[in-house]
């Protein structure tokens, strides 16, 4: 995450953000789905929040679905944003232009299938932008033999299997922590992990049933409470700090940007700057679009307006002039700050864009 470029004292704690990736068909998207459906099964209604891009579970919601595994007492990081476009082209591109969007990643490798060229490619990424990630060991509901029974927490579900199966699944996992410490990455199980940031924990799971995916939220949410709490304090009244993730044409609102917002707040009628070339874009907020409620969405209306989207949280931007924005730049509300200061700032930025996209 790129540093706080305003000078306001820190007041509150930040949503981590939280990336998926890794090779086709490995499950990322029904991971998101599967864990989108549990919040919604175990929550309140309206618990959790569909964002722009983005999906917004809170801390209680976590806990629910993790039972014994969380008390939310011991944490006070309000829960996690998963970005819901998963695959490692959109995170490079991100990352890579400098947008630093995701504070930490699921890497998801099936177990029958182990290291594919774009789990290496996106192992890579994450080796180059120091995100720090845990491995979710996916479809182990697949092994011959298994006995599924949903979302069960995964040592309960591996125990409770046959040692045939046992042994299987596992000669599945070692094969996966055989090829990360080829690539130089200590791993083990993630119950055996001591120091997180030593090690890289694996979380065998099924997307499918389940299983597992209390303890992938349970070690994604300690793991940010633990190393992350500092760079998640944020000055919440402070002008907004996002990224592009797309830009699109939306009815109504011509070009607009669908952004993650990771510091401050942005409101209707802000001015921002937004990453562009030869030079960022100025330009006034015309209207912040949320999703609207399934059940409300009519053809011609998808979309809500909200006055105000604080830190962390996916917005879509519609402004004038933002036919030139580009998805990985970064954007700025500029609030009291001097136009020109906030200028340089977005430039910055857009120069470690050119440097990092040389590099590869
Ligand atoms: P992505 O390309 O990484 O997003 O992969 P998908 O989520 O689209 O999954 C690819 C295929 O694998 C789909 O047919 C899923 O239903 C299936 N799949 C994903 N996870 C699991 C799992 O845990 N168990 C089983 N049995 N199938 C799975």
């Amino acid at each position: 995450m790129s540093e706080h470029d305003h000078q306001a004292e820190p007041d509150s704690l930040r949503t981590p953000i939280v990336a998926v990736l890794g090779h086709v068909d490995h499950g990322k998207t029904s991971l998101l789905d599967k864990i989108r459906g549990s919040a919604v099964h175990e929550g309140e209604a309206g618990a959790i929040t569909q964002h722009i891009g983005s999906t917004a579970v809170p801390l209680e919601v976590i806990s629910d679905i993790a039972g014994e595994l969380v008390n939310p007492d011991d944490f006070d990081l309000p829960g996690l944003l998963f970005i819901d476009t998963p695959g490692h082209h959109s995170f490079s591109t991100l990352r890579s232009r400098g947008g630093a969007l995701a504070d930490i990643a699921i890497l998801v490798v099936d177990v029958n299938d182990g290291f594919q060229p774009q789990t290496h490619e996106a192992m890579d990424i994450l080796a180059r932008t120091s995100t720090p990630f845990i491995v979710a060991a996916n479809k182990i509901d697949t092994v011959p033999g298994w006995n599924p029974e949903q979302n069960r927490p995964s040592k309960v579900a591996i125990e409770s299997q046959s040692e045939r199966v046992q042994s299987d699944l596992n000669d599945s996992l070692y094969e996966i922590i055989g090829q990360l410490s080829s690539k130089d990455i200590s791993a083990d199980m993630y119950w055996r992990v001591q120091d997180f940031q030593k090690n890289v924990g694996v979380v065998p799971l099924s997307a499918e049933t389940g299983e597992g995916v209390p303890d992938l939220l349970t070690v994604l949410m300690g793991l940010s409470q633990r190393y992350m709490k500092d760079e998640m304090e944020i000055d919440t009244a402070g002008p907004a700090a996002g990224t592009v993730l797309e830009v699109k044409d939306t009815q109504g609102f011509g070009t607009t940007i669908d952004t993650v917002i990771y510091d401050g707040t942005i409101r209707e009628d802000d001015t921002i700057v937004v990453g562009s070339k030869p030079e960022p874009i100025v330009t006034d907020v015309r209207a912040l679009l949320q999703p609207k409620p399934l059940a409300e969405i009519r053809a011609d209306e998808e979309f809500e307006q909200v006055p105000e989207v604080v830190a962390a949280e996916g917005v879509k931007v519609a402004a004038p002039d933002l036919d030139d924005a580009m998805a990985g730049a970064p954007v700025r509300v500029v609030g009291d700050r001097e136009l020109d200061d906030v200028l340089d700032i977005v430039r910055k930025e857009l120069a470690d864009i050119e440097v990092s996209t040389e590099e590869e």
